[in-house]
């Protein structure tokens, strides 16, 4: 996934257009919309507008808001686009043709959060658009996600987070959060202008796909950011222990006649991003952390009250480097016990190896490592809960190992294997697994979501935890389709998601015509 050259006409053609419609002072597409700013969306239909001035009131559910420790049986009342009213103030509180709708019992929860999807645009189109990666947000239950930088150009100017910010805006859907890079073009060698990217509205800082090597850099890095309270993210990759490794270095990669990237390779970064959060007190997060070693040093740093953090993806708590000797050995080694409560009586899911779909950055880790991230997320360790949603075409994913590019989808499959790993499982109680989606990434990047406080935005996901389900091929809004779990039944889904009051995703025969008394 190597970064294109920038394309200096196109910027200079296209951007400064767009930065000029923004102001390039936006924080997200929400904000926008609410800042009254609404004669640069002519392109969205009328009744969109109207549709969100109408009041919403769940009933039925388990209302589970971690961010107000509230977890009870309660009625929620959205009106005008944010949070009017929760428990029994909601029914009185409802206005003259307020839309009702009864959830039988699934649970409410604020709008879920992805703090960690690459979108592809501008300049990946071929992979997804902010479009598409949307559209299969909302069916994943998100109401926001945070887009990285490593597009083309790269998101290193004011200009282009102007520009992913109008994209998203138009389309007035879920919220798109815009992380700027830390260095020029992310390629590791100079600062971006940090404070300018701040101005024009990013949440974080990273050079994600790639990782900053120079220490000295990071450290100016972190002192600037700090300066405009901005927290940085790192993918934290050591270049000269990884060098041109595929997958996990161990017992498989050597059974496999495949270059390995050893768990030092993360560690080391891990490792270097603790001692300058110490040495500079500016905030680090460290993304999609897989290795057992990174968790136990995290959990050291984090005691002592170091300013770090780090994320978790479902399937390096789900799978492990087995999967890529195929299913039959995964199943039989590192499988044993997964999902057994959900997968008993069905054919388990089957793959051949080297399939390249089980090939991401950083790789399926060893079965202990696998452990240590269960573990990191129930200690609290790991607050964040992320898909990492990386997509890439058909072509270039069917080719050799060694070449294919690391990545896969995620979007629409991080609910429900976070459900299957760590709820149904018993490792972890909803409320722990919904705040890792909802009040932990919001408090991490400054957000005002992820709560259902009264006079928030009426960002709302409806989760069925019991819902079987097949990801199927047909049922995905991704331009791109690799993922490991396509055929996988999995268990637990969002059914509905609601942002700023008005419905951008339903899971079809959920919610029968009919049941909503007052419906137009
Ligand atoms: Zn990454």
């Amino acid at each position: 996934m190597g970064i294109e050259p920038t394309c200096e006409a196109w910027k200079a053609s296209v951007l400064p257009l767009n930065y000029a419609r923004t102001g390039g002072n936006t924080n997200c597409s929400r904000q926008f919309v609410n800042q009254g700013s609404l004669n640069s969306l002519n392109s969205v239909p009328r009744g969109v507008f109207s549709a969100r001035m109408n009041a919403l009131l769940l009933t039925g559910g388990r209302v589970i808001d971690p961010a107000n420790k509230f977890d009870a049986p309660a009625d929620l009342l959205l009106v005008d686009g944010k949070v009017a009213a929760l428990g029994e103030e909601a029914t009185p509180k409802a206005p003259a043709g307020c839309q009702r709708l009864d959830v039988g019992g699934r649970v409410i929860c604020p709008g879920l959060i992805d703090i960690h999807v690459h979108l592809r645009e501008p300049g990946q189109t071929a992979k997804e658009t902010i479009a598409t990666g949307i559209a299969a947000a909302a069916r994943g239950g998100f109401t926001s996600v945070v887009c990285m930088p490593n597009t083309s150009p790269a998101v290193d100017n004011p200009g282009t987070v102007a520009l992913i910010h109008d994209i998203a805006s138009s389309l007035d859907s879920v919220n798109v959060f815009i992380t700027g890079a830390i260095t020029k073009n992310i390629a590791g060698e100079e600062l971006a202008s940090i404070g300018s990217l701040k101005k024009a509205g990013v949440v974080a800082i990273t050079d994600d796909g790639h990782c900053v090597q120079n220490n000295e850099l990071m450290r100016r890095a972190l002192e600037y950011a700090k300066m405009f309270d901005l927290p940085v993210m790192d993918h934290c990759q050591d270049y000269t222990l990884v060098t041109d490794g595929v997958m996990h270095e161990g017992y498989w990669s050597t059974a496999l006649g495949l270059r390995g990237w050893p768990s030092a390779g993360e560690e080391m970064i891990v490792a270097r991003n603790i001692l300058l959060a110490e040495l500079t007190g500016g905030q680090v997060h460290c993304q999609h952390i897989s290795s057992a070693g990174s968790v136990r040093m995290l959990r050291e740093a984090k005691k002592r009250g170091v300013p770090i953090s780090g994320e978790a993806c479902p399937h390096h708590f789900t799978l492990t480097d087995a999967a890529i000797a195929g299913s039959e050995k995964f199943w039989k080694e590192d499988g044993k016990g997964i999902f057994a409560c959900q997968l008993a009586g069905t054919a388990l899911p089957s793959w051949p190896s080297y399939d390249t779909n089980f090939k991401m950055n950083p790789p399926l880790r060893a079965s202990r490592d696998r452990q240590a991230i269960l573990e990191g997320l129930v200690d609290g360790t790991l607050e964040i809960l992320c898909s990492d949603h990386a997509p890439h075409c058909d072509y270039e994913k069917e080719v050799e190992f060694d070449y294919a590019p690391f990545g896969i989808t995620g979007l629409e499959t991080e609910v429900a294997l976070s459900l299957m790993e760590l709820y149904h499982s018993q490792r972890l109680g909803l409320g722990d697994i919904i705040a890792k989606y909802t009040a932990a990434p919001a408090k991490l990047l400054r957000l005002t979501k992820g709560t259902l406080s009264v006079g928030a935005d009426a960002d709302v996901t409806v989760l069925d935890p019991g819902l079987d389900w097949v990801f199927d091929k047909k049922d995905s809004a991704s331009k791109s389709l690799n993922s490991p779990f396509l055929g996988w039944r999995l268990k637990g889904k969002a059914v509905m998601t609601i942002v700023g009051g008005r419905t951008v995703w339903e899971e079809p025969g959920v919610f029968p015509r009919g049941t909503r008394a007052g419906e137009e």
